[in-house]
């Protein structure tokens, strides 16, 4: 099962989300793979992985340098691999317009895995370019993150009609497995309408679980950890560890 975490609009959180999820899906002891599809390299350093020491990354098999397995890294979690970024990645959207099926390039390096994974995340950057179309052709599914602030719906439309079109081209099988609303702040009024907005249009598709605003989600990836290693017992790790049963129940597989 292919997943990605995808929304063009910026700091919604997509790599809280990439970093935490495949950390407790991991636990529950599924072989889980988190892939960094993002120059910024937030889901790398969020597992300790620092710009300057990348060696390879998931740039060199866009761009056919190197073979997917030889750029999956261990993670200090058993059961969860990681496939790091790096800043050169922001070129590979340029280098694959050269290349025929430029659209396939993850799609096809990720069927090399073959069965080895149960669950691959991919943490996709904060546009609608080739690398999140690279990403979402690739998919089963798509996870959609959208912050509890008052955009919050800004550009949803957008990027359902882009999902729609790569279900049409690309990707038929492809499936939003469900919107995410983060950053869910209870002492706000505006949390509590924008979660009732969100499931009044989406109802079904919402997941039940809400992440809520937590000081330990943002600062764990100071420290290279995803928050259920960095403080197991906050809400932020809680509420992830939720999101993680809910997505195996979904699947039947709880
Ligand atoms: P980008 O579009 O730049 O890739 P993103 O969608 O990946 O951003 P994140 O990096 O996950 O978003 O989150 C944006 C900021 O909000 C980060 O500083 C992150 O630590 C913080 N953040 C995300 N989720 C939460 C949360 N539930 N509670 C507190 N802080 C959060
Ligand atoms: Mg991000």
């Amino acid at each position: 099962m292919v997943i990605s975490i995808a929304n063009q609009k910026g700091g919604v959180g997509k790599t809280t989300t990439a970093v935490n999820l495949s950390a407790s899906i991991a636990v529950s002891e599924r072989k889980t793979l988190v892939i960094d599809m993002d120059s910024q390299c937030n889901t790398s350093s969020g597992y300790g992985i620092s710009h300057s020491n990348t060696g390879s990354n998931i740039y060199h098999v866009l761009i056919g340098e190197k073979s997917i397995q030889e750029v999956v890294r261990p993670t200090a979690i058993p059961y969860l691999d990681i496939i790091p970024s790096h800043p050169d990645l922001i070129g590979a959207e340029i280098e694959l317009l050269d290349t025929p099926d430029r659209e396939f390039a993850l799609k096809r390096a990720v069927e090399q895995l073959g069965d080895t994974y149960q669950y691959i995340f991919i943490d996709c950057p904060p546009s609608l370019g080739l690398l999140t179309i690279n990403s979402l052709a690739a998919s089963d599914q798509v996870i959609i993150p959208l912050q509890c602030e008052y955009f919050a719906l800004e550009g949803l439309a957008m990027l359902l009609r882009t999902i729609s079109i790569i279900q049409k081209k690309l990707n038929p099988g492809l499936e939003v497995l469900g919107i995410l609303l983060t950053m869910f702040d209870r002492r706000n009024n505006l949390s509590f309408r924008v979660w009732e907005e969100v499931t009044k249009c989406f109802n079904d598709t919402v997941f039940q679980t809400v992440i809520p605003r937590n000081v330990k989600l943002s600062e764990s990836p100071s420290h290279g950890k995803p928050a259920l290693l960095y403080d197991i017992s906050s809400r932020g790790a809680e509420s992830y560890l939720r999101l993680a049963s809910e997505i195996l129940e979904k699947r039947s597989e709880a």
